[in-house]
């Protein structure tokens, strides 16, 4: 991802000593944690997932080089995903498809795992696995988008091995998140981007399957060392609510702040557009320091600015916020 890096910051945290925005980083550094919180920080709830696991995922993405939409890498990275997700007993499933791009036709393939439910409504769990081209520099893209594909590997393993739940899920690894020209909404009247996730909504709409999705989850730059995800003000709030009061029960208030920021545009905006809720799970504040996103898109995004440590909280959250969501879905 993304998108008017700068703008985002100027609203999110002008000023960290004065924007109320940002008021809860300074007093959860500040301030010893509250009782109840401090309770759940000492017996935190957990579950399967092995931010270890997760991490080798990111290694082994990082290991096939520069993943560009249309790349012999991103065909590795591909074959990789899909021995992994059979590997796991989930059927998997390939969407090509062939956009067009500023480099002419491209051809791209989402990868859609599936573990049925009781029902046919489904959840979507959702990661881009591109990365985006840089000519000038070596752009490993460790956090994007290899912490959220190894994230949500890690997540399918878990819940493919617990067993069907009442809802169906798919594990959706998106192609061509990232914008062939250099700003994301450059080229092709604003659409160079999000290849992949506006392609599943239309394929979803023209089979009349739109309504079988019930809530769609975006996790994206999800292994900062420094984890810290606001929540995002254009997603679907019952979906914030159900995730950030999860990672506070959990201890996680620190890396999933109360604070709101707007993202602008990610894979999650197509599924809102056809009305299907969704939540962009995001940490766009990579780099030295709170604020700072000066890791995104450089040769500095590479794997010891990562760790399996953010993953697990992240894993953790997610799928303990899964039962609230669903209880949530009629
Ligand atoms: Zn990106």
């Amino acid at each position: 991802m993304l998108y008017r890096p700068f703008q985002v910051f100027l609203i999110v945290c002008a000023s960290i000593a004065t924007a109320p925005a940002c008021a809860d980083r300074t007093a959860l550094t500040q301030s010893p944690a509250p009782a109840a919180e401090a309770s759940a920080t000492q017996a935190p709830k957990t579950t399967p997932f092995d931010g270890e696991r997760a991490f080798e995922h990111v290694r082994a993405q990082v290991g096939f080089g520069p993943r560009p939409a249309g790349s012999a890498a991103l065909e590795k990275t591909r074959e990789y995903l899909i021995r992994e997700l059979k590997s796991y007993g989930l059927k998997v499933t390939i969407d090509s498809f062939t956009p067009k791009t500023p480099k002419g036709r491209v051809g791209m393939k989402n990868v859609i795992a599936e573990l049925p439910g009781e029902t046919a409504a489904t959840i979507l769990i959702c990661s881009h696995y591109d990365t985006k081209e840089f000519k000038d520099f070596v752009f490993l893209g460790a956090n994007d988008s290899g912490s959220s594909t190894g994230a949500v590997l890690e997540i399918a393993r878990v819940m493919a091995a617990a067993g069907p739940r009442k809802f169906t899920y798919q594990f959706v690894f998106f192609d061509g998140e990232e914008a062939f020209c250099e700003e994301w909404s450059e080229c092709l009247d604003g659409l160079d981007n999000t290849y992949g996730s506006r392609h599943m909504v239309e394929r979803l709409r023209a089979e009349k399957k739109l309504e079988t999705i019930k809530a769609m989850i975006l996790l994206d730059m999800v292994g900062d060392k420094d984890l810290t995800i606001p929540r995002e003000d254009s997603s679907s709030q019952w979906l914030v609510e159900a995730i950030w009061s999860t990672a506070t029960e959990l201890g996680y208030r620190k890396e999933f702040p109360s604070r709101r920021f707007m993202i602008g545009d990610d894979d999650h905006m197509p599924f809102l557009r056809a009305g299907i809720p969704a939540v962009d799970v995001i940490d766009f504040e990579y780099g030295d320091g709170p604020g700072d996103n000066s890791y995104w898109h450089t040769a500095e995004d590479t794997l010891d600015k990562i760790s399996a440590r953010s993953l697990k909280i992240v894993g953790d959250v997610i799928l303990l916020s899964l039962s609230k969501i669903e209880a949530q879905i009629r």
